[in-house]
């Protein structure tokens, strides 16, 4: 069975498509077969990856739409053992669809799309797009767990309560299997006194649920680097892009992590 992850946070910007593109490059680069789902209608992960819109006909809206099998929209990417279910901007037409749709499980719409595929790959990570509307929920309710960028800037923790009551809320009702992986720290700067108050109130606040590659070390952080930045525009993730980059070692020690277990 795959593992499934949901990179979620209805904050805008917070590190959310970054993260999902570079710990699934992470994961496949140390051998794992790995499914990218872009379900963001901004299409960011897409992107990063090398697409543009005019590449591939079909894409996630069709495969929650009922129209494609998810397995008829997927596309290889550069990276070995690393594929992307592509999204478009047609997917915030979901929303209505959701919305006028009778069933009484459309929460569970990109769950049941899943189903078919989940023994065929070791991990399915889900990029969300910036709001706890009914994309988020699906990802949410198809996932095994979720890590939360919070990106180390003023305000990061804003909005995170009400993340953590959605959560609790699908785990008492529809997912009594979602966990939270962890809070990834994104955008971190050494130099900047606010990245260091963040990352020491996450740590008073949630010790537990940070990332720690050992018992004892420090937690993991994504540093704020131009590579990460700039690998987007590149079509590459910023392991390929700038291998020995900080940004690429702090997501190659998210996937040992994930890996461990
Ligand atoms: P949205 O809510 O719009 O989907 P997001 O949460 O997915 O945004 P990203 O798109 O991953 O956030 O990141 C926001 C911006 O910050 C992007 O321009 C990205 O390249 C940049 N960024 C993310 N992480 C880093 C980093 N560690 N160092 C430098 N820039 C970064
Ligand atoms: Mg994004």
């Amino acid at each position: 069975m795959s593992e499934v992850i949901s990179i979620a946070n209805q904050k805008g910007g917070v590190g959310k498509t970054t993260t999902a593109v570079n710990l699934a490059a992470s994961l496949a680069e140390s051998g794992k077969s790995v499914l990218l789902i872009d379900a963001d209608p901004q299409s960011n992960a897409t992107t990063s990856l090398g697409y543009n819109r005019s590449d591939y006909e079909f894409n996630i809206y069709h495969v929650l739409l009922g129209i494609k099998k998810l397995r008829e929209v997927i596309l290889k990417t550069d990276i070995n053992n690393l594929v992307l279910a592509p999204s478009n901007i047609g997917l915030v037409g979901i929303e209505k669809e959701f919305y006028n749709s009778r069933k009484n499980n459309r929460e569970l719409i990109l769950k049941s799309r899943l189903a078919e595929m989940r023994g065929e790959y070791d991990y399915i990570i889900i990029d969300s797009p910036p709001a706890l509307g009914p994309i988020t929920i699906n990802a949410l309710s198809a996932s095994d767990s979720v890590i939360i960028p919070i990106q180390c800037e003023f305000f990061a923790l804003e909005g995170l309560a009400q993340l953590l009551n959605t959560v609790g809320l699908l785990k008492k009702t529809i997912n009594p299997r979602l966990k939270i992986k962890g809070f990834l720290p994104t955008m971190y700067s050494k130099q900047n006194n606010l990245s260091k108050q963040v990352l020491a109130d996450l740590s008073h606040h949630f010790k537990d649920k940070l990332f720690h590659l050992k018992k004892g070390n420090e937690c993991i952080v994504v540093p704020r680097n131009i590579k990460v930045a700039e690998s987007p525009s590149f079509g590459k993730p910023v392991t390929h892009y700038a291998s020995s980059s900080k940004g690429s070692i702090a997501y190659r020690e998210l996937a040992a992590v994930i890996i461990k277990g």
